[in-house]
Protein backbone atom coordinates (compact mmCIF):
# COMPACT_ATOMS: atom_id res chain seq x y z
CA UNK A 1 0.00 0.00 0.00
CA UNK A 2 1.58 3.46 -0.97
CA UNK A 3 -0.04 7.10 -1.30
CA UNK A 4 1.91 6.80 -4.44
CA UNK A 5 -0.15 4.26 -6.20
CA UNK A 6 -3.32 4.70 -8.72
CA UNK A 7 -6.83 4.21 -6.93
CA UNK A 8 -7.51 1.27 -8.89
CA UNK A 9 -3.95 -0.43 -7.73
CA UNK A 10 -5.19 -0.62 -4.04
CA UNK A 11 -8.20 -2.79 -5.40
CA UNK A 12 -6.11 -4.90 -7.49
CA UNK A 13 -6.54 -8.79 -6.64
CA UNK A 14 -4.10 -10.18 -9.09
CA UNK A 15 -3.70 -13.85 -10.63
CA UNK A 16 -1.49 -16.27 -8.75
CA UNK A 17 0.04 -18.31 -12.01
CA UNK A 18 1.23 -22.12 -10.77
CA UNK A 19 4.43 -22.51 -9.08
CA UNK A 20 7.22 -22.19 -11.49
CA UNK A 21 10.05 -23.68 -8.92
CA UNK A 22 13.66 -22.89 -9.35
CA UNK A 23 14.62 -26.79 -8.75
CA UNK A 24 15.78 -29.37 -11.17
CA UNK A 25 14.63 -33.22 -11.62
CA UNK A 26 10.90 -32.32 -10.47
CA UNK A 27 8.23 -34.28 -12.19
CA UNK A 28 6.75 -30.94 -12.80
CA UNK A 29 2.74 -31.57 -13.86
CA UNK A 30 1.58 -28.01 -12.63
CA UNK A 31 0.94 -25.90 -15.02
CA UNK A 32 -0.01 -27.41 -18.16
CA UNK A 33 2.84 -27.23 -19.91
CA UNK A 34 3.84 -29.93 -22.88
CA UNK A 35 5.94 -32.46 -21.95
CA UNK A 36 7.77 -32.37 -25.62
CA UNK A 37 9.36 -29.64 -26.75
CA UNK A 38 8.60 -27.69 -29.64
CA UNK A 39 9.14 -28.58 -33.63
CA UNK A 40 12.44 -28.74 -34.46
CA UNK A 41 11.34 -26.76 -36.55
CA UNK A 42 10.98 -23.59 -34.43
CA UNK A 43 14.44 -23.91 -32.79
CA UNK A 44 15.72 -24.04 -36.65
CA UNK A 45 13.46 -20.16 -36.87
CA UNK A 46 14.66 -19.34 -33.98
CA UNK A 47 18.05 -19.53 -34.62
CA UNK A 48 17.58 -17.88 -37.93
CA UNK A 49 16.43 -14.87 -36.24
CA UNK A 50 19.41 -14.45 -34.19
CA UNK A 51 20.49 -11.62 -36.78
CA UNK A 52 21.44 -8.14 -37.13
CA UNK A 53 17.65 -7.44 -38.04
CA UNK A 54 16.94 -7.37 -34.66
CA UNK A 55 18.00 -3.47 -34.35
CA UNK A 56 14.66 -3.28 -36.60
CA UNK A 57 11.09 -3.16 -34.98
CA UNK A 58 8.98 -6.17 -35.70
CA UNK A 59 6.36 -5.74 -38.21
CA UNK A 60 3.47 -3.95 -35.77
CA UNK A 61 0.49 -5.51 -38.27
CA UNK A 62 2.22 -9.16 -37.70
CA UNK A 63 0.84 -10.64 -41.38
CA UNK A 64 3.23 -13.13 -41.99
CA UNK A 65 2.07 -14.60 -38.66
CA UNK A 66 -1.43 -13.74 -39.35
CA UNK A 67 -1.07 -15.04 -42.29
CA UNK A 68 -0.09 -18.46 -41.30
CA UNK A 69 -2.98 -18.69 -38.90
CA UNK A 70 -5.68 -18.18 -41.19
CA UNK A 71 -4.23 -20.54 -43.31
CA UNK A 72 -3.91 -23.00 -40.29
CA UNK A 73 -8.07 -22.67 -40.11
CA UNK A 74 -8.83 -21.48 -44.00
CA UNK A 75 -9.98 -17.80 -42.19
CA UNK A 76 -8.90 -14.47 -43.60
CA UNK A 77 -6.40 -12.78 -42.31
CA UNK A 78 -9.06 -9.64 -40.73
CA UNK A 79 -10.62 -13.06 -38.80
CA UNK A 80 -7.45 -12.92 -36.85
CA UNK A 81 -6.08 -11.09 -33.46
CA UNK A 82 -2.52 -12.09 -31.96
CA UNK A 83 -1.13 -11.37 -29.20
CA UNK A 84 1.98 -11.39 -26.49
CA UNK A 85 0.16 -14.64 -25.36
CA UNK A 86 -3.71 -15.71 -24.46
CA UNK A 87 -3.76 -13.63 -21.54
CA UNK A 88 -3.10 -10.65 -23.32
CA UNK A 89 -5.02 -11.40 -26.01
CA UNK A 90 -7.86 -12.15 -23.49
CA UNK A 91 -7.00 -8.64 -21.62
CA UNK A 92 -7.97 -6.74 -24.72
CA UNK A 93 -11.12 -9.02 -25.80
CA UNK A 94 -12.39 -7.77 -21.82
CA UNK A 95 -11.35 -4.32 -22.48
CA UNK A 96 -12.70 -4.41 -25.86
CA UNK A 97 -16.07 -6.67 -26.46
CA UNK A 98 -16.66 -7.71 -22.50
CA UNK A 99 -17.38 -4.34 -20.93
CA UNK A 100 -21.14 -3.36 -20.57
CA UNK A 101 -23.91 -2.37 -18.55
CA UNK A 102 -25.18 -5.59 -18.24
CA UNK A 103 -22.99 -8.43 -15.93
CA UNK A 104 -20.50 -10.30 -18.24
CA UNK A 105 -21.27 -14.09 -17.09
CA UNK A 106 -19.00 -17.00 -16.71
CA UNK A 107 -18.87 -20.42 -14.94
CA UNK A 108 -18.08 -20.23 -10.83
CA UNK A 109 -15.46 -22.76 -11.24
CA UNK A 110 -13.42 -21.38 -14.40
CA UNK A 111 -9.79 -19.74 -15.95
CA UNK A 112 -9.06 -17.38 -12.47
CA UNK A 113 -8.06 -15.02 -14.65
CA UNK A 114 -10.98 -14.03 -15.96
CA UNK A 115 -12.64 -12.36 -12.63
CA UNK A 116 -8.84 -10.38 -12.65
CA UNK A 117 -9.24 -8.72 -15.74
CA UNK A 118 -12.82 -7.94 -14.64
CA UNK A 119 -11.24 -6.23 -11.88
CA UNK A 120 -8.41 -4.75 -13.66
CA UNK A 121 -11.03 -3.09 -16.14
CA UNK A 122 -14.08 -2.22 -13.65
CA UNK A 123 -16.00 -5.12 -15.82
CA UNK A 124 -19.32 -5.83 -14.00
CA UNK A 125 -19.57 -9.98 -13.69
CA UNK A 126 -21.88 -12.67 -12.41
CA UNK A 127 -20.55 -16.46 -11.99
CA UNK A 128 -22.92 -19.39 -12.89
CA UNK A 129 -22.55 -21.84 -10.64
CA UNK A 130 -21.27 -25.29 -12.61
CA UNK A 131 -23.81 -27.93 -12.41
CA UNK A 132 -23.22 -30.73 -9.89
CA UNK A 133 -21.24 -32.88 -12.18
CA UNK A 134 -19.19 -29.80 -12.41
CA UNK A 135 -20.50 -29.15 -15.92
CA UNK A 136 -21.56 -26.38 -17.57
CA UNK A 137 -25.17 -25.72 -18.09
CA UNK A 138 -26.12 -23.94 -21.23
CA UNK A 139 -29.75 -22.94 -19.96
CA UNK A 140 -28.21 -21.37 -16.83
CA UNK A 141 -26.75 -18.54 -19.38
CA UNK A 142 -29.97 -17.88 -20.44
CA UNK A 143 -30.75 -14.71 -19.28
CA UNK A 144 -29.76 -10.81 -20.05
CA UNK A 145 -26.02 -10.18 -19.84
CA UNK A 146 -23.39 -8.46 -21.56
CA UNK A 147 -21.22 -10.94 -23.09
CA UNK A 148 -20.42 -15.00 -21.71
CA UNK A 149 -16.66 -16.32 -21.41
CA UNK A 150 -15.39 -19.59 -20.40
CA UNK A 151 -13.36 -22.02 -21.65
CA UNK A 152 -13.71 -25.46 -23.73
CA UNK A 153 -12.82 -27.60 -22.08
CA UNK A 154 -13.50 -25.73 -18.75
CA UNK A 155 -10.28 -25.46 -16.70
CA UNK A 156 -9.72 -26.96 -13.91
CA UNK A 157 -12.08 -29.32 -14.44
CA UNK A 158 -11.73 -30.51 -18.25
CA UNK A 159 -14.46 -31.08 -19.35
CA UNK A 160 -16.01 -30.14 -22.57
CA UNK A 161 -18.90 -28.67 -24.06
CA UNK A 162 -20.36 -30.00 -27.51
CA UNK A 163 -20.43 -27.73 -30.82
CA UNK A 164 -23.89 -27.99 -30.13
CA UNK A 165 -24.11 -26.48 -27.20
CA UNK A 166 -22.06 -23.96 -28.42
CA UNK A 167 -24.08 -22.86 -31.30
CA UNK A 168 -27.28 -23.04 -28.96
CA UNK A 169 -25.39 -20.51 -26.75
CA UNK A 170 -24.55 -18.62 -30.11
CA UNK A 171 -28.47 -18.30 -31.05
CA UNK A 172 -29.40 -17.22 -27.76
CA UNK A 173 -26.95 -14.79 -27.20
CA UNK A 174 -26.83 -13.10 -30.53
CA UNK A 175 -26.64 -9.56 -29.05
CA UNK A 176 -23.75 -10.12 -26.94
CA UNK A 177 -20.19 -11.87 -27.30
CA UNK A 178 -19.81 -15.42 -26.78
CA UNK A 179 -16.22 -15.92 -26.01
CA UNK A 180 -14.51 -19.66 -26.15
CA UNK A 181 -11.25 -19.99 -24.65
CA UNK A 182 -10.21 -22.89 -26.75
CA UNK A 183 -6.51 -22.96 -24.86
CA UNK A 184 -6.79 -26.72 -24.53
CA UNK A 185 -8.59 -27.56 -27.26
CA UNK A 186 -6.49 -29.56 -29.63
CA UNK A 187 -6.61 -32.44 -27.02
CA UNK A 188 -9.74 -34.03 -28.37
CA UNK A 189 -12.13 -31.33 -27.89
CA UNK A 190 -14.29 -30.01 -30.92
CA UNK A 191 -13.29 -26.78 -31.82
CA UNK A 192 -15.56 -23.93 -32.68
CA UNK A 193 -13.49 -22.25 -35.09
CA UNK A 194 -15.66 -23.72 -38.01
CA UNK A 195 -18.92 -21.13 -36.17
CA UNK A 196 -17.10 -18.18 -37.22
CA UNK A 197 -18.47 -17.39 -40.36
CA UNK A 198 -21.71 -18.11 -39.03
CA UNK A 199 -22.01 -15.97 -36.29
CA UNK A 200 -20.68 -12.50 -35.74
CA UNK A 201 -21.11 -12.66 -31.91
CA UNK A 202 -18.23 -15.85 -31.14
CA UNK A 203 -14.70 -15.21 -30.56
CA UNK A 204 -12.27 -18.31 -29.98
CA UNK A 205 -9.00 -17.75 -28.49
CA UNK A 206 -5.96 -19.81 -28.29
CA UNK A 207 -2.69 -20.50 -27.64
CA UNK A 208 0.50 -21.25 -28.68
CA UNK A 209 1.29 -22.14 -24.87
CA UNK A 210 -0.83 -25.58 -24.40
CA UNK A 211 -0.56 -27.56 -27.70
CA UNK A 212 2.58 -26.46 -29.83
CA UNK A 213 4.73 -26.52 -26.64
CA UNK A 214 6.07 -22.62 -26.51
CA UNK A 215 4.48 -21.24 -23.23
CA UNK A 216 8.17 -19.58 -22.75
CA UNK A 217 7.11 -17.90 -26.25
CA UNK A 218 4.14 -15.96 -25.88
CA UNK A 219 2.07 -16.26 -28.64
CA UNK A 220 -1.49 -16.25 -28.46
CA UNK A 221 -4.44 -15.68 -30.78
CA UNK A 222 -7.97 -14.79 -31.35
CA UNK A 223 -10.82 -15.91 -34.31
CA UNK A 224 -13.72 -13.96 -35.09
CA UNK A 225 -15.87 -11.63 -37.62
CA UNK A 226 -13.42 -9.10 -38.67
CA UNK A 227 -15.76 -6.29 -36.07
CA UNK A 228 -14.79 -7.84 -33.03
CA UNK A 229 -11.30 -8.50 -34.27
CA UNK A 230 -10.75 -4.56 -35.56
CA UNK A 231 -12.07 -4.10 -31.71
CA UNK A 232 -9.84 -5.84 -30.15
CA UNK A 233 -6.69 -4.38 -33.03
CA UNK A 234 -7.79 -0.82 -31.49
CA UNK A 235 -7.08 -1.46 -28.35
CA UNK A 236 -4.18 -2.85 -29.41
CA UNK A 237 -3.24 -0.29 -31.12
CA UNK A 238 -3.42 2.00 -27.89
CA UNK A 239 -1.67 -0.38 -25.69
CA UNK A 240 1.41 -2.17 -27.43
CA UNK A 241 2.29 -1.48 -30.96
CA UNK A 242 5.00 -4.43 -31.24
CA UNK A 243 3.47 -6.96 -28.91
CA UNK A 244 4.89 -9.83 -31.07
CA UNK A 245 8.70 -9.76 -31.28
CA UNK A 246 10.90 -11.11 -34.17
CA UNK A 247 11.39 -14.55 -32.14
CA UNK A 248 7.81 -14.40 -31.23
CA UNK A 249 6.39 -14.36 -34.75
CA UNK A 250 9.59 -16.49 -36.17
CA UNK A 251 9.04 -19.16 -33.81
CA UNK A 252 5.09 -18.85 -34.10
CA UNK A 253 4.66 -19.40 -37.76
CA UNK A 254 7.03 -21.97 -37.73
CA UNK A 255 5.11 -23.82 -35.41
CA UNK A 256 1.81 -23.13 -36.97
CA UNK A 257 3.24 -25.01 -40.02
CA UNK A 258 4.63 -28.00 -38.50
CA UNK A 259 1.06 -29.94 -38.81
CA UNK A 260 2.39 -33.16 -38.31
CA UNK A 261 4.67 -32.89 -35.50
CA UNK A 262 1.64 -30.96 -33.58
CA UNK A 263 -0.58 -33.72 -34.27
CA UNK A 264 1.65 -36.40 -33.19
CA UNK A 265 2.29 -34.80 -29.78
CA UNK A 266 -1.10 -33.73 -29.32
CA UNK A 267 -1.97 -37.80 -30.21
CA UNK A 268 1.16 -38.68 -27.70
CA UNK A 269 -0.36 -36.52 -24.92
CA UNK A 270 -4.29 -37.88 -25.55
CA UNK A 271 -2.90 -41.56 -25.19
CA UNK A 272 -0.55 -40.82 -22.35
CA UNK A 273 -3.48 -39.13 -20.76
CA UNK A 274 -5.89 -42.05 -21.53
CA UNK A 275 -3.91 -44.58 -19.76
CA UNK A 276 -3.21 -42.58 -16.44
CA UNK A 277 -7.36 -42.00 -15.99
CA UNK A 278 -7.79 -45.45 -15.94
CA UNK A 279 -4.88 -46.55 -14.02
CA UNK A 280 -5.49 -43.71 -11.61
CA UNK A 281 -9.14 -44.95 -11.40
CA UNK A 282 -8.04 -48.14 -10.74
CA UNK A 283 -6.09 -46.75 -7.52
CA UNK A 284 -9.37 -45.95 -6.34
CA UNK A 285 -9.55 -42.39 -7.65
CA UNK A 286 -12.48 -40.51 -9.29
CA UNK A 287 -11.04 -38.59 -12.15
CA UNK A 288 -13.57 -36.35 -14.76
CA UNK A 289 -13.72 -37.00 -18.29
CA UNK A 290 -10.98 -34.56 -20.09
CA UNK A 291 -10.70 -33.14 -23.33
CA UNK A 292 -7.65 -31.26 -22.19
CA UNK A 293 -4.33 -32.23 -21.23
CA UNK A 294 -4.72 -32.20 -17.53
CA UNK A 295 -7.19 -34.43 -15.53
CA UNK A 296 -8.91 -33.33 -12.16
CA UNK A 297 -9.24 -36.18 -9.86
CA UNK A 298 -9.71 -36.77 -5.98
CA UNK A 299 -10.08 -39.88 -3.57
CA UNK A 300 -12.42 -40.90 -1.36
CA UNK A 301 -10.24 -41.51 1.06
CA UNK A 302 -7.34 -38.88 1.06
CA UNK A 303 -7.81 -34.96 0.96
CA UNK A 304 -6.53 -33.08 -1.91
CA UNK A 305 -3.93 -31.00 0.34
CA UNK A 306 -2.52 -34.19 1.36
CA UNK A 307 -1.73 -35.83 -1.87
CA UNK A 308 -0.55 -32.96 -3.04
CA UNK A 309 1.73 -32.56 -0.57
CA UNK A 310 2.74 -36.00 0.12
CA UNK A 311 3.56 -36.22 -4.48
CA UNK A 312 5.71 -32.68 -3.73
CA UNK A 313 7.99 -34.53 -0.87
CA UNK A 314 8.35 -37.41 -3.81
CA UNK A 315 9.55 -34.34 -6.25
CA UNK A 316 5.95 -34.47 -8.39
CA UNK A 317 4.17 -30.80 -8.80
CA UNK A 318 0.63 -30.78 -8.67
CA UNK A 319 -1.95 -28.01 -9.18
CA UNK A 320 -4.29 -27.96 -5.41
CA UNK A 321 -6.67 -25.46 -5.58
CA UNK A 322 -7.57 -24.48 -1.54
CA UNK A 323 -11.09 -22.84 -2.88
CA UNK A 324 -13.53 -22.96 -4.00
CA UNK A 325 -14.54 -25.56 -1.44
CA UNK A 326 -16.10 -27.48 -4.26
CA UNK A 327 -12.94 -28.89 -5.76
CA UNK A 328 -10.44 -28.28 -2.79
CA UNK A 329 -10.49 -32.05 -2.68
CA UNK A 330 -9.36 -32.40 -6.41
CA UNK A 331 -5.89 -32.38 -7.65
CA UNK A 332 -5.05 -30.62 -11.14
CA UNK A 333 -2.54 -32.94 -12.53
CA UNK A 334 -1.01 -32.22 -16.37
CA UNK A 335 0.09 -34.86 -18.83
CA UNK A 336 3.48 -35.40 -19.13
CA UNK A 337 5.42 -37.80 -20.75
CA UNK A 338 4.66 -41.78 -20.27
CA UNK A 339 7.92 -42.01 -17.99
CA UNK A 340 6.14 -39.60 -15.96
CA UNK A 341 3.33 -40.84 -15.62
CA UNK A 342 4.62 -44.26 -14.17
CA UNK A 343 6.60 -41.98 -11.52
CA UNK A 344 3.21 -40.85 -10.51
CA UNK A 345 1.33 -43.83 -10.10
CA UNK A 346 4.09 -45.07 -8.34
CA UNK A 347 4.46 -42.49 -5.97
CA UNK A 348 0.69 -42.40 -5.14
CA UNK A 349 0.53 -46.11 -4.77
CA UNK A 350 3.16 -45.50 -2.37
CA UNK A 351 1.12 -43.07 -0.37
CA UNK A 352 -2.31 -44.87 -0.78
CA UNK A 353 -0.52 -48.26 1.15
C1 LIG B 1 -3.01 -21.39 -20.23
C2 LIG B 1 -4.32 -20.71 -20.44
C3 LIG B 1 -4.41 -19.48 -21.09
C4 LIG B 1 -3.22 -18.60 -21.35
O1 LIG B 1 -2.26 -19.01 -22.13
P1 LIG B 1 -1.02 -18.10 -22.51
O2 LIG B 1 0.16 -18.85 -22.02
O3 LIG B 1 -1.16 -16.75 -21.88
O4 LIG B 1 -1.11 -18.01 -23.98
C5 LIG B 1 -5.66 -18.98 -21.35
N1 LIG B 1 -6.78 -19.60 -20.97
C6 LIG B 1 -6.73 -20.75 -20.30
C7 LIG B 1 -8.00 -21.40 -19.89
C8 LIG B 1 -5.50 -21.33 -20.00
O5 LIG B 1 -5.45 -22.45 -19.28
Amino acid sequence: MSKYWSDVVHKLTPYVPGEQPKLNNLVKLNTNENPYGPSPRVIEALKAEAADTLRLYPDPNSDALKAAIAETYHLNANQVFVGNGSDEVLAHVFQALLKHDKPLLFPDITYSFYPVYCGLYGIDYQTIPLAEDFSINIADYEKPNGGIIFPNPNAPTGIPLTLAQIERLLQNNSDSVVVVDEAYVDFGTESAVGLIDQYPNLLVTHTLSKARSLAGLRVGYALGSPDLIEALIRVKDSFNSYPIDRFASAGAIAAMQDIEYFEKTCRQVMATRDDLVKKMRALGFNVLPSGANFIFARHKKHSGLELTEKLRERSIIVRHFKSPERISQYMRITIGTDAQSVALLRALAEILS
